[in-house]
């Protein structure tokens, strides 16, 4: 039992904590569940209410709250060492952790540069692509092709690479310039198609186009594989991701994945880029490599990255770049624990049956009167509302139509975030045949009851 009532949290939470990506006046306005316990699929709150987790805890969870396996495996860890440092020492987890991640990448990408969250990795992979460019004569090469609608994390790098106005425009000014390309979005195509399996890409030539035009002055591409997450899970079209990496190695650039949403299964296989047998250059992860427990991070690379930054310390081409908390005991004990579940749990095969009943779910919203797309990629599903239906007019999103969902969603035991006008699912991957059915149902109420029938 909690030591604090309630209402005393709530007051010192309405006077303390800043809250991210939230308008604190709203925030003081509403009263706020506080969350004191965990258990599988569930999160239950300070007064026992419990509700079913549909974003996993912010996209991390993979084998539920509070799981046994991995709290003993963090407790062991914990009466060994807390911490040390990895820079000038090195410490057995992250070695193993390294080795036994090194078995399930993609082939050659074998070596982790840690670091604590998705946006240092993507600091780290955009660093990284910039002095590999130099070590090899190519300082000029000092652009990145970044996609609309991509989110790569808060920090000013990953922000660069960002492609969402509303939460990056304001930063413009402090922000590095990239070269974006237009992002497939099927549902709202710039280029006028109607029908994703026959329409040949037009992403894909507009992508070359830059190319040309920008070559000798590119680094790298950055892209979330397969699917763009906070830019509202968009999926992308089939034979997109293997396209871009063929555009990259026609045009010589470095492909950077962002995996931090899609690695650790989320996909219904361990990495996205495994559905269209895509290697990148560089490769960052983090949400679920820790199965949402601790953070960690790790930038991954290949040995034709790697080797070019050796030499004699005089040549200047050590990486200068590290983080306090780098390559932290405690979550890599957390994190093997986790791909031993994996294993022991055949998590990726157990979900299969998951990833079809969500499609089944999904297609019962479909002839609601103002759900317009239905977007799913594995276990990640995003359903865009919309104000009409035949236009595809979107909701004003000063309503916050999304927020709303969500908000009537907690009456039905169910906690959701929404990314604007669209609804998001995207649950621990243990989550059960019925609790599945429980979060679809859940939010299909919810679904009516804000936007009427
Ligand atoms: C969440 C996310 C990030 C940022 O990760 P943080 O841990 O929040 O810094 C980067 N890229 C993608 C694709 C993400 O979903």
């Amino acid at each position: 039992m909690s030591a604090y009532t309630t209402e005393q949290l709530r007051e010192w939470d309405r006077r303390h904590v800043w809250h991210p990506f939230t308008q604190m006046q709203d925030w003081g306005r509403n009263e706020q569940i506080v969350i004191e316990k965990g258990e599988g699929c569930w999160l239950i709150d300070t007064d026992g209410n419990r509700y079913l987790d549909g974003v996993a805890a912010m996209w991390t969870n993979v084998h539920g709250h509070c799981r046994r396996e991995l709290n003993e495996a963090l407790k062991a860890q914990v009466d060994l060492l807390e911490h040390s440092t990895l820079l000038g020492l090195a410490s057995e987890q992250s070695i193993v952790l390294a080795a036994r991640l090194a078995q399930i990448t993609p082939p050659g990408l074998d070596r982790f540069f840690y670091s604590d969250n998705g946006s240092t990795a993507m600091e780290v992979a955009v660093k990284m692509a910039y002095q590999y460019q130099t070590h090899l004569g190519h300082p000029e090469r000092s652009r990145f092709i970044t996609f609309k609608n991509a989110y790569h994390g808060d920090t000013l790098g990953a922000v660069s690479v960002g492609g969402i106005d509303i939460y990056h425009a304001t930063f413009k000014p402090l922000m590095f310039e990239t070269v974006q390309a237009p992002a497939p979005y099927c549902y709202r195509c710039e280029f006028g198609c109607t029908d994703k399996n026959s329409c040949g890409l037009k992403c894909l030539e507009a992508l070359e186009l830059l190319m040309q035009e920008h070559a000798g002055f590119i680094a790298g591409l950055v892209i979330e594989p397969l699917i763009q997450g906070a830019g509202g899970m968009i999926v992308q079209p089939a034979g997109f991701l293997s396209g871009v990496r063929q555009l990259c190695d026609r045009y010589d650039l470095l492909m950077i994945t962002d995996e931090v949403a899609t690695g650790f299964g989320r996909t219904g296989k361990m990495f996205a880029c495994q559905h269209e047998d895509v290697v990148p250059d560089i490769m960052a992860v983090s949400k679920g490599i820790a199965a949402g427990y601790l953070p960690i991070a790790a930038t991954i690379t290949n040995s034709k990255v790697y080797r070019a930054f050796l030499g004699e310390y005089s040549e200047l081409k050590t990486f200068f770049h590290g983080h306090t908390f780098t390559g932290n005991p405690l979550a890599c004990a957390v994190a093997l624990k986790s791909l031993e579940l994996f294993e022991s749990d055949h998590l990726l095969d157990a979900m299969q049956p998951r990833i079809s009943q969500l499609t089944e779910l999904l297609d019962g919203f479909r002839e609601l009167p103002h759900v317009g797309d239905i977007r799913q990629c594995g276990l990640a599903a995003g359903i865009e509302l919309v104000k009409d239906k035949d236009s595809r007019q979107a909701y004003p999103w000063e309503q916050k139509i999304g927020v709303r969902v969500c908000q009537e969603a907690r009456k039905h035991g169910v906690f959701s975030r929404p990314l604007g006008n669209t609804v998001v699912i995207f649950p621990p991957l243990v989550i059960s045949g019925e609790e599945l059915d429980f979060l679809m149902n859940g939010l299909k109420q919810s679904v009516l009851a804000v936007t009427g029938s």
